[in-house]
């Protein structure tokens, strides 16, 4: 077949025709058997720094979801019966594709979900690594031989689940999409893909475009943006057999109680409020740069952001002034248009929820040491000192660009404080001094640790997930990923066919 891996390179920011992720090709579509007009009708997708209407996107409905599920069950039959080779040869194209078009797609990312271009690249990176990790786990080994009491063969084999159902959030959209769309293809499910609606592109027909060019036949990869009710069609269709849920532990809960009513298996990956431990030994400037990334990267909007700052109360002092210095010396603006450490939140509604819980943590008692003020979609990265453990800012999931800092005084305080929380993502601990700091992670619930190093990090081989509110307990990434899109048989072979006693 021939590809665009197989033409030369556009030039760098050449406005042609030739632009692999053409919005014109969205226009009002989406992706299910190719490109169509669906029942739901369009929306407007809205670039968050400037109000700019980038394209108008096809929006699925209940029924598209209907035929895109049909549609996926009956194509997945041949594509799980092809070789792992021809697989995973869709996969290696998927991720080459995604490498030789990564200045598109970060322009993409950059505009679409207002991450600054560092952020953009990194996440087109990790997109390219799930594609050709995904493309290795075809040709793994799919099932184990097992003992028996009786003269046979036993075995376990792996099978795809059939048809996989990935629901994913607006603020990391490409990641958190193709981590599962990626290796549940190369193991021989079909995909429906439900991005948001705010991130339509990045988050689903980007990733469209990628599998159509890399030779997925048509009718395995289905990309229906739409609101919670398309979201609940896919989890209650017949056909759709697991779901992939990334995004909020209170829409995770109603996801799993649907998905329960109808037996399906799910996977839930959710909120977090992780805690950042600074002891007494941590090099200052360091933690500070650490506290001011964990906190602040991609406007906070991440779910393993640093949203409790755990500072023993000898060096807080000093922490909490220089991280406020730091914080008011960052650049925020549009990153499209400026060189900036932060861009905008998504939309009004996620700046007002991030507002809210600031300034109903000054009116608490809470000291604002930097920001906590906005102008449109731009909300100043925040300090907040004096903050006490039921203050909303310290409490809950912020998603905002906000340090809220609190003091112990000894481990068994900083334990206690970093174990409080209802989830349980990620987990650091800065220390001159590993195995205490290791030893002190042992006691607090949590899926990540990071021991000298802050809270946000992503890599396709390592198993991520979370504890408690944070998730079911579900991994991806990956050979975790085998029993996220797999079942498993039980197979036994005999010679002959035994003789019962009746
Ligand atoms: P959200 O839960 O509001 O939405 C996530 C997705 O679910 C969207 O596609 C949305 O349209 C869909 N949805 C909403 N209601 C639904 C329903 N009733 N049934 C089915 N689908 C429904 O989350 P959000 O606010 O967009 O994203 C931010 C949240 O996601 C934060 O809590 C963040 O911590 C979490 N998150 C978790 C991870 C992780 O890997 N653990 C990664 C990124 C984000």
């Amino acid at each position: 077949m021939t590809t665009s891996l197989d033409k030369p390179l556009d030039k760098a920011g050449d406005q042609s025709e030739d632009k692999f992720f053409d919005g014109r090709m969205f226009d009002g579509q989406v992706f299910s058997g190719g490109w169509i007009t669906p029942r739901g009708g369009d929306a407007a997708d809205l670039e968050p720094a400037t109000g700019t209407e980038l394209v108008r996107t096809g929006v699925a409905d209940e029924e598209d979801v209907a035929s895109a599920a049909l549609g996926a069950a009956t194509e997945q039959r041949a594509w799980a019966a092809t070789s792992f080779e021809e697989r995973a040869a869709v996969l290696r194209r998927a991720g080459m594709l995604v490498e030789r078009h990564a200045e598109e797609l970060q322009d993409w990312i950059v505009r679409e979900t207002g991450a600054v271009p560092g952020l953009a690249e990194f996440a087109v990176g990790v997109a390219a690594q799930e594609c050709y990790e995904a493309a290795a786990l075809a040709s793994r080994p799919l099932g184990e031989i097992l003992p028996s009491n009786q003269p046979r063969l036993s075995l376990l084999r792996r099978v795809p689940v059939g048809v996989v159902g990935v629901i994913s959030p607006f603020n990391v959209p490409l990641i958190l999409s193709i981590r599962s769309v990626a290796p549940a293809l190369a193991l021989g499910n079909a995909v429906l893909l439900k991005p948001d609606v705010r991130t339509p592109v990045v988050g689903g027909f980007a990733i469209a475009r990628i599998f159509q060019e890399a030779g997925l036949p048509d009718g395995l990869l289905h990309v229906l943006p739409g609101s919670a009710e398309v979201g609940s069609a896919m989890i209650s269709d017949p056909h759709v057999r697991v779901i992939s849920f990334t995004g909020s532990s209170a829409t995770g809960r109603k996801v799993a109680e649907l998905a329960a009513r109808h037996l399906k298996r799910v996977h839930l990956e959710l909120g977090g409020n992780s805690a950042l431990v600074i002891l007494d030994d941590a090099d200052l400037d360091a933690a500070v740069s650490a506290g001011a990334w964990a906190s602040f990267l991609h406007q906070g909007q991440i779910c393993m952001t640093a949203g409790r700052h755990l500072v023993h109360e000898s060096i807080a002092d000093d922490y909490v002034a220089a991280l406020a210095q730091h914080a008011d010396a960052l650049p925020v603006g549009d990153p499209a248009a400026q060189q900036v450490a932060l861009g905008p939140l998504i939309d009004a509604g996620q700046r007002d929820k991030v507002h809210g819980l600031v300034s109903g943590s000054v009116e608490a008692g809470a000291r604002l040491a930097a920001g906590g003020w906005f102008e449109d979609l731009f909300y100043r990265p925040t300090v907040l000192d004096n903050v006490r453990t039921d203050m909303p800012a310290y409490a809950e999931e912020v998603f905002g660009p906000v340090a809220p800092v609190v003091r112990f005084g000894n481990l068994d305080e900083a334990a206690e404080l970093a174990a409080g929380s209802d989830y349980g993502l990620s987990l650091s601990i800065l220390t001159r001094d590993v195995m205490r700091g290791l030893a002190l992670a042992e006691r607090i619930p949590t899926g990540i640790v990071h021991i000298n190093d802050q809270t946000v990090s992503d890599e396709a081989v390592a198993p991520f997930g979370g504890v408690l509110d944070s998730g079911t307990g579900a991994r991806f990434g990956g050979t975790a990923n085998l029993d996220a899109f797999t079942d498993q048989r039980w197979i036994t072979m005999r010679g002959d066919i035994p003789k019962y006693p009746f």
